[in-house]
This record gives structure tokens, C-alpha cells and sequence, in this order.
């Protein structure tokens, strides 16, 4: 789980080295895909099923999802601009494991208001971090998390959720960005998931745009998703894809 999720770190910091006004979402998919294989991985996403019923299989290493856009954005031709914010998701098998994780990044100069996003929806993943320790539920992470994306007045995303992580991509459970204090199972040492918050500026209502994959926020207003995948320790949480 160590060697996946380093090698993810490494493909997705390489991906997010390059973003700036100009480059195109498949040269950042290009190099995330460089890395992984270079390191001896596959890309988890690439091929994975379309959740639809008949939709085509994703097609790519990294999603690239632009504003608006939350996840699974299709890396293509189009060309950053000055301005945007752009979430990278990746994910890597490696020596049979898998290392999941994400972050929303700036290109050029942003908003107040996209930087005030950008820095609340890392907040809450690592205040979903810390919470992920022996003696709490997954209640207690979820409930975290949604406390203080909503005191911010950000909504909190329902349709997608962090999830185990282990042999494969998504393992059970499904854990929320929202929920109640002391529901859910108890974490205990060993456990391995990924956490990652999706917050929206305004309501969280989402739909899924004509490609079959790309998920964007009704309303068009701006969305950011930071991912890590963890272990739980009778100490610290271990962040499995931090570099
Ligand atoms: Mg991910
Ligand atoms: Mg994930």
C-alpha cells in the first residue's frame, strides 16, 4: 500500500508540476501515465467500467476536471486558461495494491473566492485525517468533515464518498462526506481508505455531462476535491499517498 501510494503521489505531483495557462489536460495525463509506468504501475482508471448501465469504459490515467466540473473529466485537447482551478484525480496499481488520491490546483492567478474553496476542501480532508483513529467510527470522519464544510457555508457533495482501498480501487466501506458523530463501524489499526471531500460554492446538485463520465455541478458554480488514502495506526493516521 506504501509503494502504490507513493508512486501515485509522485505521478500526481508530476501532473500538477505542469499545469499552467496553455498545457492541455491529455499532456498532464500523459505525464501522470510517464510516471506510473516508469515506476512499474498501471493506472487504475484507465478501462474502469462506466457506473451507467452500456457507458463507455474510462479512457484515460488522470481525471481532469475543470470549475464547475467535480470529477472523472476526460483529459483532451482543450487548453488550460489563466484563472481556472483544475482537480487531478489518479489512482495506481501497484504490486497488486492501490494508491487513490486527488487535489484541485490553480492556474495562474484565481479568485478570492476559488482560493478560499481550494483551501477549505484541503482543510477538510486533513481534519478527516486526523479524526481517523482508533477509538472513532466512520461516523465520526464523516461528521467532521461535514461540519466544517457546512459552517463555511460550502455544500458538501452526496453522490460520491471516500471508500476502502486495498486490492482494489473501491472496497467497502463507502464513507461520506457527511454523517452523524459515533455511527458506523469502529476504525481499527490496519484499516486502509481514501477520504476525499468534494465541496461546491451553493448547492451540491450534480449531473453527468454527454461524454458519459464528466460530472459537473447543476448550478455551474466552482467545485474542488482533495483525496488521500490512509492507513489507521494505534497512533497517527499513515497518509499512504502523501510524497
Ligand atoms: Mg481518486
Ligand atoms: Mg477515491
Amino acid at each position: 500500500m506504501r509503494r502504490a501510494g507513493q508512486v501515485n503521489a509522485l505521478a500526481l505531483a508530476a501532473a500538477c508540476a505542469a499545469v499552467r495557462p496553455g498545457v492541455t489536460t491529455a499532456e498532464l495525463d500523459r505525464i501522470a501515465a510517464r510516471v506510473i509506468r516508469e515506476h512499474g504501475g498501471t493506472p487504475a482508471f484507465l478501462h474502469y467500467p462506466n457506473p451507467a448501465p452500456g457507458g463507455p469504459a474510462y479512457p484515460a490515467t488522470i481525471n481532469a476536471s475543470i470549475d464547475a466540473e467535480l470529477v472523472h473529466g476526460l483529459p483532451s485537447k482543450r487548453r488550460l486558461r489563466e484563472g481556472e482551478i483544475i482537480s487531478i484525480d489518479v489512482g495506481t496499481v501497484l504490486g497488486g495494491f492501490v494508491g487513490d488520491s486527488a487535489v484541485t490546483v490553480p492556474v495562474g492567478n484565481i479568485s478570492a473566492e476559488a482560493r478560499a474553496l481550494l483551501e477549505v476542501t484541503e482543510r477538510a480532508l486533513w481534519l478527516g485525517i486526523e479524526a481517523s483513529r482508533v477509538g472513532n467510527r466512520f461516523g465520526d470522519v464523516s461528521a467532521t468533515i461535514q461540519e466544517y464544510a457546512e459552517s463555511l457555508g460550502y455544500g458538501v457533495v452526496r453522490e460520491y464518498t471516500g471508500h476502502g482501498v486495498g486490492r482494489e480501487m473501491h472496497e467497502d466501506p463507502q464513507i461520506p462526506n457527511w454523517g452523524k458523530r459515533d455511527r458506523g463501524a469502529p476504525l481499527h489499526a490496519g484499516m486502509t481508505f481514501a477520504l476525499e471531500p468534494m465541496l461546491v460554492v451553493g448547492s451540491p446538485d450534480l449531473r453527468v455531462k454527454r461524454d458519459g463520465w464528466t460530472v459537473t455541478t447543476v448550478s455551474g458554480n466552482l467545485c474542488a476535491h482533495f483525496e488521500h488514502t490512509i492507513a489507521v495506526t494505534d497512533g497517527e493516521p499513515i497518509v499512504l499517498t502523501a510524497l
